[in-house]
């Protein structure tokens, strides 16, 4: 392949969607990827908006023919026995009322392939050092190829769809903690676990469980489960607590013993996994939550985890990982053709990412603060706040023109500054 119009660093779900739409925008694209696929993954529960992008780049078909379909996501909070059920076609956008739980492995390979299928030049087992700037813009990068040896490939793009690699990000020393989501998750696979039946069998259980009394400033510092379950039957089971929860059951040993612990401490947990088996020792993730101070620069951009990371209570990475991928190939198929890859040319894009982010970042804050659980749990909730919350966790947050969104964002900063005072 001659020099192509773009180099994808990462073909995880935000380097193959963007592949795939550059490809259907006409533009030559590398994918280079470390890995070779099938590769395990985290980021198994998906959301109803991601369904506009596997729809638009043609892949929604073989997805559902291969995964379940998730209608809602329950909450349990152990600490008084509440629930709720949040199901998607109460959303405001009644579009697509449902998403999907992958195994991300099968997920991630079936999204690759199709970029492949699409006239991307996909290769795997190519590791990049780094981005080759040179007058301060991006002109390609420097990859190790399977065999060992070093090659400088250039393009006029280069996206960096590394995941919490984050390859710009971490090279301009310009990742940020976002204050207390400072968590880790404990996590494995599951043979046995309980079922609901019909439409609800493919639902998220959020099980809410207290890990440490309350804090001082009135902060809640519990810990949470996701139970995500899978078509043939296993289930995703993944606890996350907080960095002193750690520290406090270090002495236990490792991740088997961490997780176990977790679940003994929530009476849901422990029901759920009574009579199941884990199919595998647990692993862990630690302290991932993360913001980047650039997204974009003269001939590069960074999409998905790259850009940043934020707690997975809403199952959003995948989601802003394919639509950040999704929503840039546009842009940049318009820079190109302009011949003006400079940084100016992707602000609206980042922009728009950047406040969809963060009203993620705003919900698990509160969530985590205490605040946004009464909203969760109420009891007689009123209509449009019901629609509101579950059109948050239907992934709906890009869309920053609608009324309800920008009234959630109040509310939600309300929530965050009374909780802060
Ligand atoms: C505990 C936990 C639970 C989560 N649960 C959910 C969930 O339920 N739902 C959800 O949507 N999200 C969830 N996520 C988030 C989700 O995993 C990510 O947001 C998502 O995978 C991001 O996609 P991506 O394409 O940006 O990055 P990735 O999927 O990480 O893909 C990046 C790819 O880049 C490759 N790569 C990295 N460096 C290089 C290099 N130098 N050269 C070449 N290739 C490279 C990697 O091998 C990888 O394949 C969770 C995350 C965590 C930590």
């Amino acid at each position: 392949m001659n020099e192509p119009d773009a180099i994808i660093v990462g073909g995880g779900p935000a380097g193959s969607v963007c592949a795939s739409k550059l490809r259907m925008l006409g533009r030559s694209v590398m994918v280079l990827e470390r890995d070779y696929f099938p590769r395990f993954h985290l980021g198994e529960s998906l959301l109803p908006q991601s369904l506009y992008v596997l729809d638009d780049i043609g892949v929604l078909a073989d997805v559902r023919e291969r995964f379940i379909e998730k209608h809602g996501a329950r909450f349990h909070d152990d600490r008084d026995g509440r629930k709720a059920r949040f199901v998607f076609e109460n959303a405001f956008d009644e579009t697509y009322q449902h998403s999907f739980q992958v195994e991300r492995a099968a997920f991630d390979e079936l999204l690759l392939r199709h970029a492949g299928k699409l006239g991307a030049d996909v290769r795997e087992g190519w590791q990049v050092r780094r981005v080759l700037m040179e007058g301060g813009r991006s002109v390609g990068v420097l990859a190790r190829d399977p065999g060992g040896a070093e090659h400088e490939l250039r393009a006029p793009m280069v996206i960096d769809a590394t995941g919490r690699g984050a390859l710009q990000a971490h090279a301009a020393r310009c990742t940020e903690k976002i204050p207390r989501l400072d968590k880790s998750a404990f996590y494995a696979h599951y043979e046995g676990i309980p079922r609901a039946a019909g439409k609800e069998a493919g639902d998220i259980d959020i099980v809410i469980f207290e890990t440490r009394p309350r804090e001082s400033d009135g902060a809640w510092s519990g810990g949470w489960f996701w139970f995500i379950p899978f078509k043939d039957g296993r289930t995703s089971v993944g606890a996350v607590v907080s960095s002193e929860w750690v520290k406090e059951h270090r002495h236990l040993g490792g991740a088997d013993a961490m997780l176990q612990a977790a679940i003994d401490a929530s009476p849901t947990a422990t029901a759920f996994t009574q009579n199941a088996t884990r199919l595998w020792p647990a692993r862990v993730e630690a302290d991932y939550s993360y913001r980047v101070g650039k997204m974009a620069g003269d001939g590069w951009v960074a999409i998905g985890d790259a850009a940043g990371f934020i707690d997975p209570l809403f199952s959003t990475g995948a989601h802003i990982a394919m639509r950040s991928g999704w929503k840039v190939a546009s842009v940049i198929d318009e820079a190109l053709r302009d011949g003006d890859t400079r940084e100016e040319r992707f602000a609206q894009w980042v922009q728009d990412t950047r406040t969809g982010a963060e009203t993620f970042i705003s919900a698990v804050g509160a969530f985590y603060r205490g605040p946004l659980l009464q909203y969760l749990f109420a009891e007689n909730p009123r209509t449009v706040l019901r629609r509101s919350i579950t059109s948050i966790l239907a992934g709906d947050v890009f869309t920053s023109e609608s009324i309800w969104i920008r009234d959630l964002r109040l509310r939600l900063a309300a929530l965050n500054e009374g909780a802060a005072t």
